[in-house]
């Protein structure tokens, strides 16, 4: 089973820039986000949380720069 939801992040994927992401629908904190548009693997759900409720600007920037560069 892998039931998944898009969920749209106010930063970009840091390989391809689209906002557009996909994560599991039970959404546990250590669930993985990926990148709906190149697959690629960006940040855990809790890091999402931080960022959507940061918002669009360079903290969130360099929170999934630091989760992406990590690769799950
Ligand atoms: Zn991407």
């Amino acid at each position: 089973m892998s039931l998944s939801e898009d969920l749209r992040l106010p930063v970009g994927c840091p390989s391809c820039g689209s906002q557009l992401m996909r994560v599991s629908s039970i959404k546990k904190p250590d669930d993985r986000v990926h990148c709906a548009s190149c697959q690629r693997f960006v940040c855990l759900y809790h890091d999402a949380c931080k960022v959507l409720k940061k918002g669009p600007g360079s903290e969130s920037e360099a929170l999934i720069e630091k989760a992406f560069n990590r690769g799950g």
